[in-house]
């Protein structure tokens, strides 16, 4: 899973012309960037080929959970992965840039592992509630607990049945369990629920949740029009493009249109929002930047809808397609949830036929109009 989630896509279309207002500033590890006041940038490490995850502090002040009396602290939105050099990178800001105060609520936008690895252990340090949706928690709790594998059986015959077939890599897949926990060990065991639409009350302003679909199960954004400000999560990426994939539990998903779909509810933002992603740098421009993105993807499904007019394909025929670079096996598992998500946006949209071919593989050829 963590290889669909965290080595996230290829570069996408050229962002060279968004406003980076911290130019190449970043925070070091176990350091901070104020990039508003108030707000602060962390960026922890992955041991991915994507290296980094970007969090932030938001000055907060919240009734004390039992006296009711306003406590001042701070509102972590979310955590890194769980290693030592995370929890390290923590205990030093802790030490250093908390001002001596608490953190009173902790923030996960999505259930992937570089987001809510270290949930439990700042949930417990702090004695602070977890607030995140319904739809993230309990996947999280699921993948945490074994019940949703993104690796073993089930997903080895998913990319199977997608023309994936060669012995030792799917072997390989099969083996990879455990994947998700190991680096979210603990899910804590209650939450706050985040609503579409909902507002949570931070400092005395209010962040509305803007929900987002195709990337994770319900992804939270979080956007204050007071102090425009979005902390966009993985639903708005500078420079890559969000992972948008269709995984065996869910095998008819329609991850891209639902992906596509969320984009809508951020592209009227003024261009002086400032964005916070989870991966690379602060940046205005978000209406921009989702244009970017929609002619992006809208590229790749017309060299696609074109290929599959040729040709019946499946969606391993159609990676080369896709990605113009050779793959290793990592790469090749997000690669075929991007592809099936692709080939699944044309396929429910009737502009492509799938069948099932007697090898039990599924490929897809351009309707007959
Ligand atoms: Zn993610």
């Amino acid at each position: 899973m963590l290889t669909q989630t965290i080595a996230r896509m290829s570069k996408s279309a050229t962002s060279s012309t968004l406003d980076y207002p911290f130019g190449d500033q970043l925070p070091e590890s176990g350091g901070v960037i104020e990039v508003a006041h108030g707000v602060l940038w962390l960026r922890m490490g992955l041991p991915f080929a994507l290296d980094h995850i970007n969090l932030w502090l938001l000055r907060d002040r919240l009734p004390h959970s039992r006296t009711g009396a306003m406590q001042e602290g701070w509102t972590a939105v979310d955590c890194g992965i769980d290693n030592p050099a995370t929890r390290e990178a923590w205990l030093s800001i802790e030490a250093t840039h908390l001002q001596g105060l608490p953190i009173l609520r902790v923030i996960a936008t999505h259930m992937h592992p570089d987001h809510m690895g270290l949930a439990h252990w700042l949930c417990e340090r702090w004695q602070a509630p977890l607030w995140m949706s319904t739809g993230e928690y309990q996947s999280a709790v699921m993948a945490q607990s074994g019940v949703s594998n993104f690796g073993g059986e089930p997903t080895m015959k998913f990319y199977a049945a997608h023309g994936w077939n060669k012995t030792e890599d799917l072997l390989q897949i099969k083996a990879r369990v455990g994947y998700y926990p190991s680096m979210v060990p603990q899910v804590p065991q209650a939450y706050v629920r985040l609503m579409a639409d909902h507002t949570v009350r931070i400092h005395g302003q209010d962040w509305r949740c803007i929900s987002g679909y195709g990337h994770s199960p319900e992804h939270m954004a979080l956007h204050c029009a007071e102090r425009d400000i979005l902390i966009s999560g993985d639903m708005l990426l500078p420079s890559i493009s969000t992972n948008v994939s269709v995984y065996a539990q869910e095998p008819q998903g329609n991850a891209l249109q639902l992906f596509l779909d969320s984009l809508t509810k951020m592209q009227n933002l003024p261009d002086s929002t400032l964005v916070l992603p989870s991966h690379g740098r602060p940046f205005r421009g978000a209406a921009q930047r989702i244009a970017q993105l929609r002619a992006h993807h809208d590229e790749r499904l017309s060299e696609l809808l074109q290929a599959c007019t040729e040709k019946a394909l499946s969606a391993h025929d159609a990676l080369p397609v896709l990605f113009k670079r050779p793959l290793n096996v990592h790469q090749m598992t997000f690669a075929m949830g991007e592809s099936v998500a692709h080939l699944h946006l044309l396929w429910l949209g009737g502009q492509l036929q799938r069948e099932l071919h007697a090898d039990g593989v599924y490929r897809f050829k351009a309707a007959q109009s």
